[in-house]
């Protein structure tokens, strides 16, 4: 089911959605533990899940088997990243292609980070240059066979130095066929409010998705937030430096701060989250029962296995509230 039907019948009910981000682990045994995270997150009734591609598709195939696995073995809605680094045409089809044989019906339209140790993103032979033509080719290619959503930056992307500019290369992406937004992550709730208003006063419609990574860990935190130059307001600052030493601390902290934000963006009329888990659960979960989306759950243990169908039955004892 494409997902962007999914959020326009919740919006139109003034329901809140929810969807995670996993990205393909290193490993194999990262990968088993993975799909038993994503059987138990499954209660957690995430409208969708996204699987991410890696910088220069280095994670191609294991994305693609994940999405695979996802969408048909544990019944996820699931939506593929694809990138157009390192990706000539040819190669755009074979991923397209295939995850259409393996019955994935949404893609998240990317341009790409550059490859791991490059400084600058450089476009490939016989590639696209910008996410914008990735999303006018699938349309062409698939007409309305996939659902597409593509990337927003409340701050601006960090290539551009207009952010006016910016946002009309997102609505370039909507034009061209672009279903649904989701967005960078951000700690200014503010700022994100202003910059959906300005989205829909330039005749951006669609549903937005709110990114949203909780800190996990204060090295985690600094890393991503220094990689994407985002910007952190003085409170988030002063309450984090005295417990940046206490782990423990800092993802009760993280929790709390996710809560927050997304009360505050429902406050301010926004309905759409999607949150980066960085494939882990408890977090993600504890965000969602603190804002009363899900019913407390003591632990998420795996769903009973139903041969006759084929893939996990819903546990309909543990449901979103
Ligand atoms: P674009 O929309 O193409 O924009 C890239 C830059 O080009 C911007 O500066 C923009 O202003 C400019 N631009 C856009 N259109 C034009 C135009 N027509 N002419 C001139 N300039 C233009 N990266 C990965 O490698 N794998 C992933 O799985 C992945 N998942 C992501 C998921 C989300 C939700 C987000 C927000 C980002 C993700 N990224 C991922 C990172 C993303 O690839 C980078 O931010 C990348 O630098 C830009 O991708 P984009 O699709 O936004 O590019």
């Amino acid at each position: 089911m494409k997902v962007v039907h999914k959020l326009e019948a919740a919006f139109e009910e003034n329901r809140p959605v929810w969807s995670f981000e996993y990205f393909p682990p290193k490993t194999q045994q990262g990968v088993i533990n993975l799909y038993d995270r994503l059987e138990r997150m499954y209660k957690l009734g995430p409208e969708f899940i996204d699987v991410t591609w890696g910088a220069g598709g280095t994670t191609s195939d294991l994305t693609l088997e994940i999405c695979r696995t996802a969408q048909s073995v544990y019944g996820l809605e699931t939506c593929m990243h694809l990138t157009c680094t390192n990706m000539p045409v040819d190669k755009i089809d074979m991923a397209l292609r295939e995850a259409k044989d393996a019955g994935i019906q949404n893609i998240l339209a990317l341009r790409g980070d550059p490859p791991r140790g490059a400084a600058e993103w450089v476009k490939c032979d016989n590639g696209f240059a910008n996410a914008v033509d990735l999303v006018r080719y699938i349309r062409k290619q698939y007409d309305d066979y996939f659902c597409i959503s593509v990337a927003g930056y409340p701050e601006g992307h960090i290539d551009s130095e207009d952010k006016e500019q910016d946002l009309h290369f997102l609505k370039a992406k909507v034009d061209a066929g672009a279903d649904y937004i989701v967005t960078q992550l951000f700690y200014d709730t503010e700022l994100f409010l202003r910059w959906a208003d300005q989205c829909r006063a330039i005749g951006i419609n669609c549903p937005i998705l709110a990114g949203i990574m909780p800190i996990q860990s204060y090295n985690g935190f600094q890393r991503m937030t220094t990689l994407c130059k985002t910007a952190v307001p003085e409170a988030i600052h002063q309450k984090l430096e005295p417990i940046k030493d206490d782990d423990q601390a800092v993802k009760s902290f993280g929790v709390q701060l996710a809560i927050d934000m997304c009360n505050q963006l429902r406050a301010g009329g926004h309905l759409g989250f999607h949150f980066y888990t960085l494939n882990l659960e408890k977090t993600t979960r504890l965000i969602l029962e603190g804002l009363k989306f899900v019913a407390p759950v003591e632990k998420l243990r795996p769903l009973p296995w139903n041969p006759s169908k084929g893939r996990r039955r819903r546990d309909e004892s543990v449901r979103p509230i």
